[in-house]
């Protein structure tokens, strides 16, 4: 619980998660925060916590349980302690390593920044996950969203994002545009804006060694490196490089190219290792609607990553459905990747789909798998029996209408 200094306190009988060298341990009744998010964020709140709870009641009984704890953030926290994101909250969620939110606004004006850009640079998640799995039933777009079985791994804290840009008149523009002509010999239009796409070996590399190591773990196929590296060498095409590199040096007996697939194996992946290949950006758009099975783990800087998330959500479904997490070493939140829908805060309408699968995502992440495969059946089958929010009872015929909270009952009669 909050109180009205924005202090957290967990439950007394709760355990702090655990991080020691490089390996997580996850005590039977884990303390894992929560933001119930602004808008129609407590909604889908409500119905997440109702099924994740029963989830892991189902599987385990009284040997498991979440010790909920509150944090605040947004509206929330503005209204009850005059702030946006209070120091306990990211203190609160460094100390127990996980947490679940939903929506933030991004409040207009006054200098401040996106809360969940503030969460991931000051928590360092440097690694944002979607997972893209078709679930039967669902209205997509294209004729086999059933092909598309995806995690996307998107570095999350450099590229054109990392908010160094100037605007065109500006002092830094102008002063940027003089030093490149004059003394780099560059020809930049003096009304240019002026944005700075940085891309590290830290950067990179760390990426893309999580990317492998859960493809390795979860007995994945491949990795595939997605770049604009014939464009952007030093930025993009090193980062295919550096991905490469990681691969050969620290996974080479877990893992083989592409390159050394045909030259040395015949085509044949030898059994147990994981194929990494890399493609060129705009191919891989191509590739992700003609060939989607070819593809299931993704690692790709900043700004490819959020493009390919969104579209490959389109694909399946939509944003409703689409979970997410933010990673970095031993630390992870996990977030519905919609906003906030203020239209529709308080009216126990909207789906909590989205949410509710990043719950999936976290008991996976805690090694409750039982659990989060109960949950993912419980939605499947609750779909299946054409019991859905608005979102998706107005594209299937014959479906019935529940709300918010209905659904999640649903779900937990299915489990
Ligand atoms: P939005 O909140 O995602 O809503 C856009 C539309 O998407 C909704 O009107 C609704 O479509 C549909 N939708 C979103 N969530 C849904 C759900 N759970 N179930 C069914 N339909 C859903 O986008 P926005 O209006 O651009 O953003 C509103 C606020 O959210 C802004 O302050 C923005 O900064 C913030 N935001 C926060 C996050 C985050 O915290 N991670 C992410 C994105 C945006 P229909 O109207 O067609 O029903």
């Amino acid at each position: 619980m909050s109180n009205k200094t924005g202090s957290v306190t967990p439950p007394a009988d709760g355990q702090a998660i655990r991080f020691d060298d490089g390996k997580l341990s996850i005590p039977n009744r884990p303390i894992v925060c929560f933001i119930e998010g602004d808008g129609i964020g407590p909604d889908i709140w409500r119905a997440t916590r109702q099924v994740l709870d029963a989830a892991i009641d189902a599987c385990y009984g009284s040997d498991h349980a979440i010790a909920w704890t509150e944090v605040l953030a947004g509206e929330k926290a503005k209204s009850s302690v005059d702030e946006w994101l209070p120091q306990a909250t990211v203190d609160a969620l460094r100390k127990f390593r996980v947490g679940i939110k939903g929506p933030l606004t991004t409040p207009v004006g006054g200098g401040i920044r996106s809360l969940n850009v503030s969460l991931r640079q000051m928590l360092d998640l440097y690694a944002c996950i979607r997972p893209v799995r078709y679930i039967e039933g669902v209205p997509s777009p294209v004729r086999h969203p059933e092909k598309v079985d995806m995690v996307i791994f998107r570095e999350n804290t450099e590229d054109v994002y990392a908010g160094i840009e100037w605007e065109e008149g500006s002092r830094g523009a102008e002063e940027l545009i003089k030093f490149l002509n004059n003394s780099l010999g560059k020809r930049i239009r003096t009304d240019s804006g002026i944005g700075i796409k940085p891309i590290s070996v830290t950067g990179s590399k760390r990426l893309v060694r999580k990317a492998l190591r859960y493809a390795i773990d979860q007995g994945r196929k491949s990795v595939t490196l997605v770049h604009k590296g014939n464009i952007m060498k030093y930025t993009e095409g090193a980062f295919k490089e550096w991905g490469y590199q990681v691969a050969r040096e620290e996974f080479g007996d877990e893992t083989i190219t592409e390159q050394a697939l045909w030259d040395e194996q015949g085509g044949n992946v030898p059994e147990g290792r994981v194929l990494v290949k890399d493609r060129i950006a705009d191919a891989m758009f191509q590739q992700v609607l003609l060939r989607p099975d070819e593809y299931e783990v993704i690692a790709t800087t900043n700004l490819n990553g959020d493009y390919i998330s969104d579209a490959l959500a389109a694909q399946i479904g939509g944003l409703g459905m689409a979970p997410g997490s933010n990673e970095g070493d031993g630390i992870a939140l996990f977030e519905a990747t919609h906003g906030t829908a203020p239209k529709y805060a308080g009216q126990d309408k909207v789906n909590p789909g989205s949410l509710i699968l990043s719950g999936v995502m976290l008991l996976r992440w805690l090694g409750w798998d039982e659990a989060a495969t109960a949950v993912e059946r419980a939605i499947e089958a609750t779909i299946a029996q054409k019991r859905v929010t608005y979102d998706l009872e107005r594209q299937m015929e014959g479906a019935t209408l529940l709300k918010t909270s209905e659904f999640g009952a649903a779900i937990v009669e299915n489990l």
